[in-house]
């Protein structure tokens, strides 16, 4: 099964993919964990040349088209192949990362962002996206230890909201191919909710 996380920076998603791995392999499946931006070489120079503060100035379009096209080669080289030697796929982000940060946070619009993904990936979609839902300020908190990873980490809070309310409201519109979670639970209850979801769809 091919298995997304989503959510806004410091939701948690990192650990959970760790986690949803660990659960997978005990249970006797083959698992690939991967990220984006990035995920290949060409896919890590991608996500460098957007995301670290610098004189490079990217605006909105070239943007979404730079993470589209960091995930074709995410689809081709790394996805669709460990898909087809039957391993399990775990991302952490997906599409839906566009539409929410390029298409709502950018202001490019849903429909132009997903047509050129749809271009991007070929059309492949995750069996289940699992939403881990933080208000803002919350993954905010979650951070205040370290300083900003990347540009978008310093976006006001406003741009921040306008990304969850948009991965909310496409997981309210396919409620069956997404989990929402409450991304302040303990991690083990997550985790916990997680591997049952997903053990159930790939072995049921
Ligand atoms: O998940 P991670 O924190 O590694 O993501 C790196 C950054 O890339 C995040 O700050 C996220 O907001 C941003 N991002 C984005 N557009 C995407 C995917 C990620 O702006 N399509």
């Amino acid at each position: 099964v091919f298995i997304a996380f989503e959510g806004g920076d410091g939701a948690g998603k990192s650990t959970q993919v760790r986690r949803l791995a660990e659960r997978l392999t005990a249970a006797g499946h083959a698992v690939l964990t991967t990220r984006e931006p990035g995920g290949t070489p060409v896919g890590e120079r991608l996500r460098s040349l957007v995301l670290e503060h610098g004189d490079v100035v990217v605006d909105a379009r070239t943007e979404s088209l730079i993470f589209a096209a960091a995930r074709a080669a995410h689809v081709e080289q790394v996805i669709r192949p460990a898909l087809a030697a039957g391993r399990d796929v775990v991302t952490d982000r997906y599409v839906d990362s566009s539409i929410a940060y390029q298409g709502a946070g950018r202001g490019l619009g849903s429909a132009d962002v997903e047509a050129i993904n749809a271009w991007a990936t070929g059309g492949l979609q995750p069996d289940l996206t699992i939403l881990l839902d933080v208000d803002p300020r919350a993954g905010r908190d979650r951070r205040a230890g370290r300083a900003p990873e990347d540009r978008m980490e310093s976006e006001p809070d406003d741009f921040h909201t306008v990304i969850r309310q948009t991965f909310l409201h496409r997981a309210a519109t396919s409620p069956d191919r997404y989990l929402v979670l409450d991304g302040t639970l303990p991690v083990g209850e997550i985790a916990a909710r997680v591997g049952d979801a997903v053990l159930r769809l790939a072995d049921g």
